[in-house]
């Protein structure tokens, strides 16, 4: 593919920093006769944090296997991130050699099941957040059919591998390279005495499993997909699985391995 053949799609937070660098990148990519489009593209460049990242996902998320997306920090690295903002000649050489390499990564599918017996389908590139509005969400965990507990607490949060870094973590989740085809279900404080039990732990289900949880009330609930949240005031079933089409990144030499990411993120040096 030559330069002039890519479709390029460029979305920016507000940040002032953010739209310098989007000024600039649009100038550099048409000087290099890179064609800019918003609708149709093929590579789309997010600029801001992971959480912008999020956002180009939900916008495209319908295109997903023909888009591949490049993250664009203003700032430090992110887990969504290859590139920091003085790193844009790098990126414009990387694209010019680009001959359509990608890394892929696992997405969540959340169908939502209504009272009224609607259904409506999410994509969750992190995670999927289910809580009870006030009140103590009571629910049954049910995994491939089979039921494997009645949780009590505040809620259940199912992520992906890329988004085990994210609210998971703080959860008390695993971290889980993004290779690793997988859900993890962790618990948002479960109560747990001698009368009511959880497993207490985080679990990580292969590819293929499916999870529902169905709350026994089926008032006032929300659910936070990434960084979208919904409220839902007649909720039967939620179930998960990993979504047929998968994200894709373009692979450039700069994608820093995913344990320097988490090092880099959540430790830093280790002072002698
Ligand atoms: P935010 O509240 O602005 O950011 C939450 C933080 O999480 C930011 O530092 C963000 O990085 C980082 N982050 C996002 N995705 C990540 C990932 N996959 N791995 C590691 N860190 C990640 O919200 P936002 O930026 O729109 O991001 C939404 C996400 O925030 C949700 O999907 C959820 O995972 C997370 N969140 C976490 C908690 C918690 O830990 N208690 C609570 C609510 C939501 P950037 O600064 O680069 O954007
Ligand atoms: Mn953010």
């Amino acid at each position: 593919m030559k330069n002039t053949d890519k479709r390029i799609g460029i979305i920016s937070n507000r940040k002032r920093q953010s739209q310098e660098v989007y000024y600039l990148l649009k100038d550099k990519l048409r000087k290099n006769n890179f064609i800019l489009n918003d609708k149709n593209p093929d590579i789309v460049i997010s600029i801001g944090g992971d959480g912008m990242l999020l956002s180009a996902f939900h916008k495209y998320e319908n295109q997903l296997d023909r888009v591949r997306f490049v993250g664009l920090h203003t700032g430090h690295l992110g887990f969504y991130t290859d590139y920091r903002d003085f790193e844009l000649d790098k990126l414009i050489e990387n694209l010019k050699l680009d001959t359509g390499a990608k890394v892929s990564y696992p997405v969540l599918n959340v169908k939502i099941h209504h009272g009224d017996g609607e259904v409506s389908v999410k994509r969750a590139l992190n995670e999927a957040t289910i809580k009870r509005s006030g009140r103590t969400m009571v629910a049954d965990v049910v995994i491939n059919q089979v039921h494997f507990e009645r949780f009590r607490g505040d809620g259940i949060s199912v992520s992906t591998p890329t988004g085990s870094t994210a609210y998971n973590k703080s959860l008390g989740g695993a971290v889980l390279h993004p290779t690793i085809e997988a859900l993890q279900v962790a618990e948002v404080a479960s109560l747990n005495n001698r009368v009511f039990r959880t497993l207490g732990s985080s679990i990580i289900v292969p590819k293929k499993d499916k999870i529902e949880v169905i709350p026994t009330w089926s008032d006032r609930h929300s659910l936070s997909i990434d960084n979208q949240h919904f409220l839902y005031n007649n909720l039967s079933k939620i179930e998960y699985q990993i979504d047929h089409h998968k994200i894709h990144f373009l692979a450039t030499p700069s994608h820093t391995s995913f344990w320097n990411r988490v090092k880099d993120a959540f430790i830093g040096e280790v002072e002698e």
